[in-house]
């Protein structure tokens, strides 16, 4: 029988700008944007609460960002001291439970005995903000599904717990984006059949669901009753590490904009293999074009990796080959084809072996860092970018 557990997910708030106004206290306060490169022609990776009330969004071209926010200062990303944080992060959440799946650098599920959801997550919340100074966001419940509602309610720098009582209150209400696996074209779809919330589709006739999601349907409809027999995917079950982002607007830019897009998943996907003690050999890289057509292409080496730069430019050839037409909605870059680096992962060993890999972690992530934070003002940028 399948064991009782609660179920939290973890998302630290605006990570790397976050990390930036810690680490700057100039900053805090301010629209700050992390990303780009200071021509102003890269991607806005992540971006304070400051700046997101003017309307930026991660994965937003920087020019983009900039029209919306010109006061914003821009930040260069600092990868290594993420990754150092990060690693801080994940020794606060072992403390509590070592069941865990990493989502990505900045989110997990953590899976707790019945009935201590609340209490872990309270005091996640508070060791957090307390050690590192950082902003985080928990949700509780008793599946995976509902944690990330729940954390997203939260959000942000708070907890909140849903549960299946509270299931027609606070999901119900929500639009059918809520459940995962409906994208903006479903969701197009659904509202031209009169269909928006999560609660109208909790109540549409399964033969309705059928014609849209064909043999998906019966998936999305437990979904919208809040229901969520997913399991956590530990690192010793992991058979791949992906990481992906779907554009605000489609993309044209092959130059510039989708490379750095690339790097930075590059980066994600690297970091989460290296705190996993994993190595791949294999890189898939993913496109989707704007009429929602999709490939994948891979690469195997001969030789296992785990560095940011070989996953970049592996996943970076892939693109140059199959990049086809523009624009395109969606990139994804994959590692597979696994072998623990050694015997006990960080996630599966004592304290000390978990404190001893993590310093590892971190020195590895020291000797890949490629710069430290180069501060420049988003108006500085403009003008720069007006002189070329
Ligand atoms: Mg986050």
């Amino acid at each position: 029988m399948k064991k009782e557990l609660d179920i939290l997910l973890c998302d630290l708030d605006a990570f790397y700008a976050s990390v930036e106004q810690l680490d700057h206290p100039e900053l805090k306060g301010k629209p700050v944007i992390v990303g780009g490169d200071p021509a102003g022609r890269g991607v806005a990776s992540t971006c304070s609460y400051e700046a997101r009330k003017f309307g930026v969004r991660s994965a937003m071209p920087m020019k983009k960002a900039l029209e919306l926010c010109p006061q914003a200062i821009v930040v260069r990303g600092n990868m290594a001291r993420y990754g150092e944080v990060a690693g801080q992060v994940r020794e606060i959440f072992g403390r509590y439970t070592p069941d865990l799946e990493i989502v990505s650098i900045d989110e997990a599920y953590l899976a707790v005995k019945q009935g201590l959801g609340l209490t872990v997550a309270e005091n996640i919340h508070r060791k957090v903000r307390e050690e590192l100074g950082l902003p985080i966001s928990v949700g509780v419940s008793s599946n995976k599904l509902l944690a990330k509602v729940a954390c997203e309610l939260a959000k942000p720098d708070a907890v909140k717990a849903l549960w299946m009582k509270d299931v027609p209150e606070l999901f119900w209400p929500l639009p059918v984006r809520a459940i995962p696996g409906i994208g903006p074209k479903a969701a197009e779809k659904l509202k031209s059949l009169g269909l928006k919330t999560v609660k109208d589709l909790a109540h549409c006739p399964p033969a309705t669901l059928r014609r849209i999601f064909g043999n998906n349907s019966a998936n999305i409809h437990r979904f919208a009753c809040g229901l969520d027999d997913r399991e956590l995917e530990p690192v010793h079950d992991l058979k791949s590490i992906s990481e992906e982002t779907t554009f605000p607007e489609d993309i044209h830019d092959r130059q510039d904009y989708l490379p750095a897009v690339i790097r930075e998943l590059a980066a994600g996907v690297g970091y989460r293999l290296r705190s996993s003690g994993l190595k791949a050999r294999t890189i898939t890289l993913k496109l989707r074009y704007s009429d929602f057509k999709t490939i994948t292409r891979s690469k195997t080496l001969p030789d296992l990796f785990n560095s940011d730069k070989v996953i970049y430019e592996l996943a970076l050839d892939l693109f140059n080959k199959n990049s086809g037409r523009a624009p395109w909605r969606l990139v994804g870059v994959k590692a597979s084809g696994f072998e623990e680096e050694e015997q006990l992962s960080l996630l599966i060993a004592t304290d000390e072996e978990r404190k001893e890999k993590q310093l590892l972690v971190v020195k590895d992530s020291l000797q890949q860092k490629y710069g430290s934070a180069v501060v420049v003002s988003g108006k500085q940028l403009k003008d720069f970018n007006k002189q070329k």
